[in-house]
């Protein structure tokens, strides 16, 4: 393991986190076993009652392949320890059940990821634990919302698809008064643009399997944040065996190390996409941080360093010719989900808001003609010429 406080985030992404085998393996081998074996009782116990660190199962996230992952995701976001999860959803499944009880109270501010809005409103009222969803022009009503039993408030920035931005360090200062805990789910700002926990977030929530894993092709989750506050959610990983698979950790940690590279370029090329979008006469509305004004500029220039990759554009015609226009993309993918190496357009009425009523998308800003574009690492001129054939209808 290095010791990498002093270091840059290219440096610590790539060695944070690893060690090296007996056979001299340049990173961390791919322990793959279910358990481990011990040379005595004795030492066994000593795992066992805590003297001694050590791997007695895997389901438990003790796995020297999990646990280099999980030190490597805890250094970039700045975290005292990090758990990584078989999905976002199981991370953030396990830290609503861990830290609260029947009868608490969550705030889920502004949009989120549906199947977020569903497990909060629909599956975890069944076990008591009720859910408050202002909208993000409703943020002022904080004070009135936040209950003497809120335990978590809970967000996205920049949230998605409006790619609307929270003040961290504001939202969190209000949880304190009633001493909420703030979960933000960093998944589309990823650690190289934004770290919550230095804005005052308690915890840290990632879908990894969108800009971490980088590929498209794997499903993981991670919570990270203090040791304190991830030990009661560790329990309930063990036991819903929610824990990533040492395969899974082994790949993501093999895409980490190429994070920097990669969400640089795309926040690059985001930025020139959402530039010719918003210039061009079909498009009547383009949402991306790094176009922010007014006050959603000053949030982004307090706690981001790049606008991103993400980026929603509202289209000068309806959601019959908006579709038209995504079909004859050819190099953005239609895909609901985001953050890997190749483009992907969505429209968020047919995948990620299409349970929502019409009436409530309207007030939450999701336009029948939007778009939402991850930016991959294809060169910006080809994807620039792909969205100006798809937008003129050639
Ligand atoms: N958070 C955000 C912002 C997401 O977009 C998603 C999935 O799309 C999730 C959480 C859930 O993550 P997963 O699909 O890894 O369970």
């Amino acid at each position: 393991m290095t010791d990498s406080t002093a270091q840059g985030l290219s440096t610590r992404s790539v060695h944070a986190g690893e060690h090296r085998d007996s056979e001299g393996a340049v990173h961390t081998p791919l322990y793959n076993h279910s358990t481990f074996a011990f040379d005595s009782t004795a030492d066994l116990l000593d795992v066992v009652e805590g003297r001694k660190p050590g791997n007695p199962c895997t389901r438990y996230g003790l796995n020297p392949t999990i646990r280099s992952t999980e030190t490597k995701l805890a250094d970039l976001e700045g975290g005292e320890q990090a758990l990584a999860f078989s999905s976002g959803m199981a991370a953030e499944a396990a830290t609503f059940l861990a830290h609260c009880r029947t009868g608490d109270h969550i705030v889920c501010i502004g949009e989120v990821y549906g199947g977020t809005f569903e497990l909060l409103g629909a599956n975890l009222p069944q076990v008591g634990i009720t859910t408050t969803f202002p909208r993000a022009d409703e943020v002022g009503r904080l004070p009135e919302i936040l209950t003497g039993r809120t335990r978590i408030v809970f967000f996205e920035t920049p949230a998605n698809p409006t790619l609307t931005v929270f003040d961290i360090a504001a939202l969190a200062e209000q949880a304190r008064t009633v001493g909420a805990l703030t979960a933000v789910d960093n998944t589309f700002a990823t650690p190289v643009n934004q770290n919550p926990l230095q804005h005052g977030a308690d915890l840290v929530v990632h879908s990894a399997t969108k800009y971490l894993g980088g590929h498209s092709d794997l499903t993981a989750g991670a919570l990270i944040g203090p040791a304190g506050l991830l030990a009661p959610v560790a329990m309930w990983r063990k036991n819903l065996g929610q824990t990533i698979a040492p395969e899974t950790a082994f790949l993501l940690a093999r895409s980490i190390r190429s994070l920097p590279v990669r969400v640089r370029a795309q926040n690059t090329t985001a930025a020139a996409v959402a530039a010719f979008l918003a210039t061009h006469p079909r498009v009547s509305r383009v949402h991306y941080p790094g176009l922010a004004t007014g006050e959603q500029k000053r949030i982004v220039d307090a706690q981001m360093h790049a606008g991103g990759g993400m980026l929603s554009a509202v289209l000068n015609t309806d959601a019959v010719g908006t579709a038209a226009v995504v079909d004859r993309l050819t190099l953005f993918a239609i895909a609901p989900s985001l953050g890997g190496v190749e483009s992907l357009v969505t429209q968020p009425i047919t995948t990620t808001h299409h349970g929502l009523d019409p009436a409530e998308r309207a007030r939450r800003g999701i336009a029948d003609s939007m778009i939402r574009l991850s930016v991959g690492l294809e060169d910006a001129d080809d994807l620039i010429a792909d969205l100006a054939r798809a937008l003129d209808g050639d």
